[in-house]
Order: structure tokens, then sequence, then C-alpha cells
């Protein structure tokens, strides 16, 4: 007899202490992660950091050296990728190249068994949600690329699978296309309430889908968090600077406070929201490009104000960037709304500074 899974509509996985090594690499390292019933998670990490290995986990066609992976409280470690039972969209299209659109939809709900009229049924759901009508008795290679995604997203939720696992689906489309795919995805979301898995290494990619984002490592899950709060309050270096440009800037001196934190940097005070509870002596003042701001005189009367030069000023439309050099040579990057700044002149002394609490402190080095 086998276990029958995936049958409620949204599924909520749990995994603990996952590790893979394959030979004497490890993959994935300790990894524990909830993923709640009907979240919208992107695992969000460089190539190689082992964001697919934990999704072929997830997807059971990869077995785990170590750890537990739960379902709706069930322990599915063990379980065939079969009887689990989820969708899955890949890079490659994997379309079956001699059926049409609708015989593609078609074939999960046929090797499931459905009856005819149920499968009729949905299939042309599908076909409607997703925007092919019209293209039905087409093969494959007769649709774009972007067209053919939408087959495989159709494919993969025509049995409304509990879980969908989608691994860097559109990262062949271009810039226009995978924008549009994106919304598409988001709005299958939330309109079939289904959980949804998708590895990307794209940033900007997972912060406009998810509601949670899990940043990976060399095979280790760093942050996990909503895009905002890993965005706005990264607990490391790695986390910082692959979500987006940051500036660091070395403090000495350091006087924690609370909330607050204090140090030097180049005989000027700085001060930042300190949110992690424990930091070494070294640390770093951490703000992006988009808080800080751009004067001829200090905005904040005695602190976060930098004497600055303008070494380079970059037009790209709603805003400019201006990359700066500090009195020590520091490099600073900030960008300002266009229609809110009059330009700054080239090699012109201007004043950089930002409210506190847009600052942060990172740790000196990266602790992982
Ligand atoms: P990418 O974005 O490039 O797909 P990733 O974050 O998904 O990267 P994984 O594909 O999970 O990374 O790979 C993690 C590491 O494990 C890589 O160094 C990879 O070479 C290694 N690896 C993955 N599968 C195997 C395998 N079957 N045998 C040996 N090493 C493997």
């Amino acid at each position: 007899q086998r276990m029958q899974l995936g049958d409620a509509k949204a599924a909520e996985i749990k995994a603990v202490s996952i590790g893979k090594t394959f030979g004497a690499f490890r993959a994935l390292k300790d990894l524990s992660l909830d993923i709640g019933r009907g979240e919208f998670l992107t695992l969000l990490g460089p190539s190689g950091s082992g964001k697919t290995t934990f999704l072929m986990i997830l997807a059971g066609f990869t077995a785990p050296s170590e750890g537990r992976l739960m379902m709706d409280g069930k322990d599915i470690t063990d379980v065939p990728a079969e009887d689990r039972s989820y969708g899955m969209v890949f890079q490659g299209y994997a379309l079956f190249p001699h059926l049409t659109v609708e015989q593609n939809i078609a074939f999960p709900l046929k090797v499931r068994g459905r009856s005819s009229a149920d499968i009729k049924r949905r299939v042309g759901e599908m076909v409607e949600r997703v925007g092919l009508t019209g293209h039905e008795k087409k093969l494959p290679t007769k649709l774009s690329g972007g067209q053919q995604q939408r087959v495989a997203l159709a494919r993969a939720l025509a049995f409304e699978p509990s879980v969908l696992l989608l691994d860097e689906p559109f990262s062949a489309l271009d810039k226009n296309l995978r924008e549009m795919m994106q919304e598409e995805v988001k709005r299958l979301h939330q309109e079939t309430g289904t959980t949804f898995v998708f590895v990307t290494h794209d940033q900007s990619e997972a912060l406009a889908l998810s509601s949670r984002v899990a940043i990976f490592n060399h095979g280790e899950l760093l942050q996990v968090g909503r895009p905002q709060d890993v965005y706005e309050r990264p607990e490391n270096r790695f986390v910082a600077e692959f979500l987006g440009e940051i500036n660091l800037l070395p403090l000495d001196a350091l006087r924690l406070d609370g909330d607050k934190a204090a140090g030097q940097f180049e005989d000027r005070t700085i001060v930042l929201s300190q949110t992690r509870p424990q930091i070494g002596p070294k640390a770093v003042a951490a703000v992006r490009p988009e808080h800080m701001t751009i004067a001829a005189i200090p905005q904040n009367a005695g602190h976060n104000a930098i004497a600055c030069w303008i070494e380079d000023a970059t037009y790209l439309g709603a805003v400019t960037k201006y990359h700066l050099k500090t009195r020590s040579g520091t490099s600073i990057a900030v960008s300002m709304p266009t229609a809110a700044t009059a330009p700054f002149a080239h090699r012109s002394d201007v004043w950089v500074s930002w409210p506190t609490e847009q600052g942060f402190l990172l740790p000196h080095q990266n602790e992982t």
C-alpha cells in the first residue's frame, strides 16, 4: 500500500538539520527551514551554493545524507518522489516535444487516472489561466520561450499539487519576458494558494516575488526572512552584499548602547541602529546607496556626515548614481532620485549623510 500524500491544497514543509555530501564534498550543511502553508519561498544564492540540491531533496529525487523532512507533520524523508506528487517547473522547459500544448497539460492528469471529462475541463481552465487560448493544438517547437514556460507552469499546476517547485524557470528568457513571467507566477501563486518554492540566483527576482527569501552560500542557509527584512537588516556581510550594493565603513572605538551603536570613521561620529545582540570589537557601518544623500553642507548636526568629493556621476533616468571618495580614499556610492537633486559638479567637495535608522552594524569579517 502506497502512502498517499499531497492531497491537501497547500502543504507545510519542515526541513530538520538536512545535510548532503557528495563523496567528500559537503553540498548542504545542517539546514533547518520551515516552509509555511501557501507561502512563496525563494531559495537565493550564488551558483553552487546548494539551492538545487535542496530543491531536489524536497522533490524526493535526492536523498539527504542527514536530517529529516516533514510534510504536514508526517515524516516524508523516505517517501519517493512520485508519491510526494509535487508540481515542478525547470529551466529547460522539459515539455514532451511530440505532444501538443493540451496533451502536455493533460499528461499528469492522465497519469493520475482522472476521467476524460475532468481532464478536458481542467486543461481548458489551465490553458485560459496561463493565456494560451488558441494555441491548444500546437507543438512546443511552434511556441516562443515564454509560451513554452507557460505550458510548463500549466502542466505543473494542472493536478493541483500541494507544493510547486520551480528551479530558475525564467533564466533563459530575456529581461522583459522574464518580468512578464514573474508577474504571471505571482498571480498563479495568489490564485492557487499553493506552497511555492522557487530557486534563483537573481536577487531582484527573489525580492519581487517572495513572501520570504532564504539566502544560501557554500551549502549553508545564512538567513531567511521577508524581502524587506533581509534587504534592510541583513545579518552578515554576505547577505548584505548579495542583495544589492552597500557602503561599508570600518569603525573605530565602537560603543554599543541598547539598540544603538556608535563609532568613529575618519574622525566623524557614526550612529547606527544595532539589531545584532553579539558583535565583535571590529565592525562596519553598513548603509545602502539609496539611503544616503549628498549636500553642500552637512545635513546632520553631530553625526553621520562625511566629507567627500565627487569622482563620478552616472545618469540612470529615474536615479543618478554618484561615486564619491572620502578623505582617506574610501569609496562611497550614493544613488539619488534625479528629479529631486541639482547635479553636483565633478570633483566638487560635498557632504554625505544618512538618517541613523537607515544605517546598521555588521561584523567586520564574514562570519558564517
Ligand atoms: P546553480 O545555481 O549553479 O544550479 P546551486 O546553488 O543550485 O547552483 P547545486 O546545484 O545545489 O548548487 O550544487 C551545490 C554543489 O554541489 C556544487 O558544488 C555542485 O558541484 C555539487 N553537486 C551537486 N550535485 C552533485 C552530484 N550529483 N555529485 C557531486 N557533486 C554535486
